[in-house]
């Protein structure tokens, strides 16, 4: 541990490098990292982050509707209760605030960050037992440890669409919305039906002359329990704190009862799905358009959503829900596999993100030269989703098998954060400079994992977002969020080996 405060960067050289802990990423996860090796004691740490603030994908996506389907007591830190909340499910501004705010508090101020800094390499030197990052600005910084608060949520996805560069009008993606474009009274083609675009569809489906809703496969919606947080809630949560946190608990363990549907017995979801089918004949009365966004699939096997103003958006006279396969785009229009040309004036893509690449734009090289993107080419694969065998001293924050469906990924980046510190501790107590994965333990602990993944309702047969190139799902926790929290407790006794000096010496 020192009390150097992060230099300006410059090569680097031998042992010691120019900081201890080097974070990239300002979000829920490289925050949370910040703060906790801060309250640990552990003050040498830099954060680089390649946007000009801090708040990650609740900086970047700001389209309209854009919010949160987790309880806003919840979608929190538990060491930062808000009890200022406004809505049960908080907004993307509120979050963003939120995380702004907290930031703040904790003096994660601009010593401690440098913004507009996006890093490109990181190489592990096995002399030095460190990692070499380097910046797009070609800075190089030396870090005895690196933990990437990426997110797996950051590179959009555009469908390569035969014709699409012929487009002559605008087309954007919904993490990169373009609020220069007016879209009132055009004729707009939105491509997707998930997370992001059940939220802006109702906001923009009332002001556009006509909406073509280009959908590959319905989503489960469910009912949106939001209300506005009531001035006596408030008043209550603020003169006694712990009522703030007896209502975090409950919610966490509201969410976490839904796991033992996904992860346990798929069965017990049919009442859920019920609620969603009678959510469908209320608010859509024509039953040839019901028929067409009812989802064929178990609950659960791809994100079940919720909302109350999707499904009525739908029905609107100027929504078209289109089924064909969008074939071709041309100056100014679409057209679909029927053979049906659609004139629009502007494309919006809600088609998700690149989820199987979670080290972009970032490679990483390991002890043996090799990039992780590489090395992940079929597939990431990680130990604890934290660690990855080969890459000594590189942590990840949701990395493989890490998220969660049902609950609240704060909870996952605070285990997993809170297992990071037990490492460093544990590396310390050891006199070691470097720890990395035993390989037998990060295979042991997949083919566990992926077994215990044959039980839950994501292989259950739809086809999701969560699959590798083999099949394999690397993306989710197959199990209960307290199961993960419990496991990462404490550092497994045969998965990880400290070397003294180098990886070198090993
Ligand atoms: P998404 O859930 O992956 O949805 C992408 C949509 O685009 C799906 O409907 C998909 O169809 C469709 N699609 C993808 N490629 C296509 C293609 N080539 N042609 C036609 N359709 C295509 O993406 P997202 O809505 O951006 O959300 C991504 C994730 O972000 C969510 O799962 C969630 O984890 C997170 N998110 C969370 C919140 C929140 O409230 N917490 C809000 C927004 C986003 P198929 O279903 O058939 O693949």
């Amino acid at each position: 541990m020192s009390d150097r405060t992060p230099p300006d960067a410059q090569p680097a050289s031998g042992f010691p490098p120019d900081v201890d802990v080097l974070i990239i990423g300002s979000g829920f996860a490289g925050l949370c990292m910040a703060i906790q090796l801060r309250k640990a004691g552990r003050e040498d740490f830099l954060i680089l982050e390649k946007g000009p603030d801090v708040g990650g994908t609740w900086r970047v996506n700001t389209y309209p509707g854009c919010a949160c389907d987790i309880p806003s007591h919840l979608y929190s830190y538990s060491f930062e209760p808000n009890p200022g909340w406004s809505r049960m499910y908080p907004t993307q501004p509120e979050i963003w605030q939120y995380l702004k705010d907290v930031a703040q508090r904790n003096d994660i101020t601009p010593g401690r960050i440098r913004f507009n800094t996006e890093v490109r390499e990181a190489v592990f030197d096995r002399a030095a037992g460190m990692w070499r990052v380097r910046t797009a600005g070609g800075d190089e910084i030396a870090a005895r440890v690196v933990v990437s608060g990426m997110g797996g949520l950051s590179r959009p996805k555009i469908p390569d669409l035969p014709g699409l560069a012929r487009f002559q009008g605008p087309t954007f993606h919904s993490a990169e919305w373009d609020h220069s474009v007016d879209l009132n009274g055009t004729r707009v083609a939105v491509i997707g039906t998930g997370a992001s675009a059940i939220q802006f569809v109702p906001q923009i489906a009332p002001r556009v002359a006509q909406l073509h809703l280009f959908q590959r496969s319905p989503p489960w919606v469910l009912p949106k329990l939001d209300r506005p947080i009531r001035p006596w809630e408030h008043r209550l949560f603020r003169a006694l704190p712990g009522t703030m946190r007896l209502f975090r608990a409950w919610l966490y363990w509201r969410q976490e009862a839904v796991a033992i549907g996904y992860t346990v017995h798929p069965k017990l979801l049919r009442p859920i799905e019920q609620w969603g089918r009678r959510h469908l004949e209320r608010t859509i009365p024509d039953p040839e358009l019901r028929r067409r966004v009812t989802p064929d699939y178990t609950m659960g096997c791809k994100r079940t959503l919720l909302s109350n103003e999707y499904l009525p958006a739908l029905a609107r006279p100027n929504v078209e829900v289109v089924t064909d396969r969008l074939t071709e785009v041309r100056e100014h229009s679409v057209v679909t596999a029927d053979g049906r040309e659609r004139e629009v004036d502007a494309i919006l893509f809600a088609t998700g993100f690149q989820t199987m690449d979670m080290t972009s734009p970032v490679r990483f090289v390991g002890v043996d030269g090799v990039s992780l993107d590489e090395r992940w080419k079929e597939g990431p694969q990680g130990y604890y989703g934290v660690a990855v065998t080969g890459y000594p001293n590189l942590f990840f924050i949701i990395g493989p098998n890490s998220r969660v469906a049902n609950n609240s990924i704060v909870f996952m980046i605070e285990a997993q954060v809170g297992h990071i510190l037990r490492l460093l501790d544990h590396m310390d107590a050891r006199g070691a400079r470097v720890l990395e994965v035993e390989p037998e333990a990060q295979s042991a602990y997949n083919d566990a994992l992926q077994e215990r993944m044959q039980r839950t309702v994501f292989v259950s047969g739809c086809d999701n977002w969560y699959r590798d190139a083999r099949g394999r799902n690397p993306v989710l926790w197959p199990a209960f969020a307290t199961g993960y929290w419990l496991k990462s407790r404490r550092v497994p006794s045969h998965g990880y080996r400290t070397l003294e000096g180098t990886a070198a010496e090993s």
